[in-house]
């Protein structure tokens, strides 16, 4: 089955959520917004489908988003920055990768990962990030369950057809009544359990901004500390509570937090240092009891989650379809944790880190939701589909999508009425 073109249609949307300038999200005015559809068409008539956008979401009734003068401490995505955004997948989707997987055997996925991999070492191919190349992979690996009439996890292994999910909160802000303070935190702990959540995972304050006047939440440990106890206090005993705080802390402040959640019989510590510091690591981990979790965010793909596994680096590993470039390199990582028994947790929410989790035999306890804000609905099918990758019953399960490939529903109506532009 021969690959005969690869299409990016970019499609209009509008979000509610803006970025900082580290890149963690936030609630904010309504803004234009795109997302971008990958078609794999082939030489017998079946093609693959990917979205780089799963998730929707909208304002929750009553509340009054942050706006004015809060907004200016939000990066500003005005519309032309969006379309430039866009163009620039496009353009590397259109002119990088479409010449390079043309005419390859539409079922190679492994050939065509290597390809598109070993093309990121040029600079002449700077933006081919693992991030693009997983929107590539997941949309081979939805052309091949379409072909085989089974959803994907089946076609790497089938273990389970429902993830129990966490809530995964944003990161902590200024807004009062949304993420600003531990009290904060605790009612929204306690409204995520309202709504089926066995398990949270806090993102405390994480904005270190270089400009004071912009901080939408500076990084504390002691109320950090602070906001796990109340959170805690909050929950119970019985729900299992994890933090992913400051990126950024020293080796004392994270040991120092560390302890303290250790203390509150938190279940993982995730991403409190540079994860390039691989010593630190390794120091925090001989010190603390609790599991530290990682890498997330390093790049390397399967290579440097084998390295922290074999420098005993962490004691779970992580790893997302967006991080590592998609669920083929995914279940090299998979495999790897089996074979060594260290329990891996997947980084992100979407289909493919749901896929990848319902073929798993190595445990990886929850999904990952979210993220999610007091301000905002999590709840929504994006209009591009019919149905939510997603949804989550009352006990916290979120089943595997059991339609063939990834399990997109797409809303063609939406999709003609919306198109941007096509390279049809
Ligand atoms: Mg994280």
């Amino acid at each position: 089955m021969i690959i005969t073109d690869l299409k990016a249609d970019l499609i209009r949307s509008r979000s509610w959520v803006h970025a900082d300038h580290i890149g963690h999200v936030h609630p904010g005015q309504e803004r234009p917004s795109t997302v971008t559809m990958i078609r794999i068409e082939t030489d017998e008539g079946i093609t693959g489908y990917s979205f780089s956008g799963e998730t929707y979401y909208t304002p929750r009734e009553g509340v009054e988003l942050p706006g004015g003068p809060v907004s200016e401490a939000l990066r500003q995505v005005d519309p032309v920055a969006v379309k430039n955004t866009a163009n620039s997948t496009l353009n590397l989707l259109r002119n990088r990768i479409r010449p390079v997987i043309m005419g390859q055997d539409a079922l190679s996925r492994e050939k065509i990962f290597h390809m598109l991999y070993k093309m990121q070492r040029s600079n002449h191919n700077s933006g081919l990030t693992d991030s693009l190349l997983a929107q590539v992979d997941k949309a081979l690996w939805d052309l091949f369950g379409r072909y085989c009439g089974q959803p994907v996890y089946k076609l790497l292994g089938g273990h389970r057809t429902k993830v129990k999910a966490y809530a995964s909160t944003m990161v902590g802000d200024h807004f009062k009544g949304g993420l600003s303070s531990p009290e904060d935190y605790a009612a929204f702990a306690k409204q995520c359990i309202a709504e089926g959540y066995k398990a949270i995972k806090l993102h405390t304050w994480a904005d270190d901004s270089w400009d004071n006047d912009n901080v939408i939440g500076k990084p504390d440990v002691k109320k950090d500390i602070a906001c796990c106890r109340a959170v805690r206090e909050a929950v119970g005993p019985d729900i299992d509570l994890m933090l992913d705080c400051f990126h950024y802390y020293d080796r004392y402040e994270a040991l120092e937090l560390g302890k303290a959640i250790q203390g509150l019989n938190y279940l993982w510590y995730e991403e409190p240092m540079e994860e390039y510091n691989v010593s630190s690591y390794k120091w925090l981990k001989s010190k603390l009891d609790i599991p530290i979790i990682g890498p997330e965010v390093a790049k390397g793909k399967y290579f440097t989650r084998a390295e922290w596994i074999s420098n005993q680096v962490c004691d779970i590993v992580r790893t997302g379809s967006g991080d590592v470039g998609g669920i083929t390199p995914m279940m090299k990582t998979v495999h790897t944790c089996e074979s060594f028994g260290i329990p891996l947790e997947i980084h992100g929410t979407g289909s493919a880190n749901l896929h990848v989790m319902a073929a798993m035999m190595v445990p990886g306890k929850y999904y990952e939701r979210g993220m999610l804000h007091p301000f905002l609905e999590y709840n929504n099918c994006p209009p591009w589909l019919n149905q939510p990758i997603d949804s989550m019953d009352k006990e916290g399960y979120v089943a595997v999508p059991q339609l063939p490939g990834l399990g997109y529903d797409i809303n063609w109506d939406y999709i003609k009425e919306n198109l941007i532009e096509s390279n049809e």
